[in-house]
């Protein structure tokens, strides 16, 4: 049986150069990949750019509401129908965009299928809150592994600082591309807290009273 892996990190911890490596692994050994992205990251449109330089074009890309193991399915058929080989991994960047949905079916994909499934993405937002793809993934995923970046201050850096105009920000829509509206940078937990004045979270989720025992609140609101 195949497994469903999770390699997440903070931004600029080479997810993408690390799928790329992957992929090219892969192919080194002359089998056969599918590469996938949603579609909601402009950064790269129809490609896996890395910050190595190295770019590479996708096999499909998925809306929110696209049915991704069907379109897998037709890339595998594709595949096998061209060139009388079968697919080893499906591989998906930027897999913190994917729905709730979509991250189901890349288990099923994963244990139906019996194709490997590696998905990358960034852990939380720039509130330090999950992504709706990155906390189904760190709930379902057969395997975790993290990919780390350093802070500024020589830390490991596990959060997302959003800055605008050269200002750290701490409201705002969850998703705001980088490099087209706002710049980010990983931060550890310290400098993180250092530039919110010690908040996290800001306005996404109500605190819980410490008398609350296992009662926690409602899921905090992504949209
Ligand atoms: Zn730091």
């Amino acid at each position: 049986m195949a497994k469903l892996y999770f390699r997440y990190g903070a931004m600029n911890s080479g997810k993408s150069t690390a799928l790329l490596q992957a992929a090219y692994n892969y192919e080194e050994r002359g089998q056969l990949i599918v590469l996938a992205k949603p579609r909601i990251d402009t950064k790269g449109d129809q490609t896996i750019v890395s910050r190595l330089g190295v770019t590479r074009p996708v096999d499909f890309t998925v809306d929110l509401d696209d049915d991704i193991y069907t379109r897998f399915q037709a890339h595998r058929a594709a595949a096998i129908r061209d060139t009388s080989r079968d697919v080893s991994c499906l591989l998906v960047d930027e897999a913190q965009f994917l729905s709730t949905q979509q991250v189901d079916d890349l288990l099923r994909i994963a244990v139906r299928e019996d194709v490997p499934v590696l998905a990358y993405g960034i852990r939380t937002d720039f509130q330090t809150v999950a992504f709706p793809g990155s906390r189904r993934l760190l709930e379902i995923a057969h395997s975790l592994e993290e990919l780390k970046t350093i802070c500024r201050c020589g830390r490991k850096a596990v959060f997302n600082g959003r800055s605008v105009d050269g200002r750290f920000v701490f409201d705002g829509d969850q998703v705001a591309i980088d490099g087209v509206d706002v710049t980010y940078e990983s931060l550890c937990a310290a400098c993180y807290l250092d530039e919110s004045g010690d908040t996290l979270a800001t306005g996404r989720r109500s605190a819980v009273p410490l008398d609350a025992g296992l009662e926690l609140g409602p899921d905090p609101d992504f949209s």
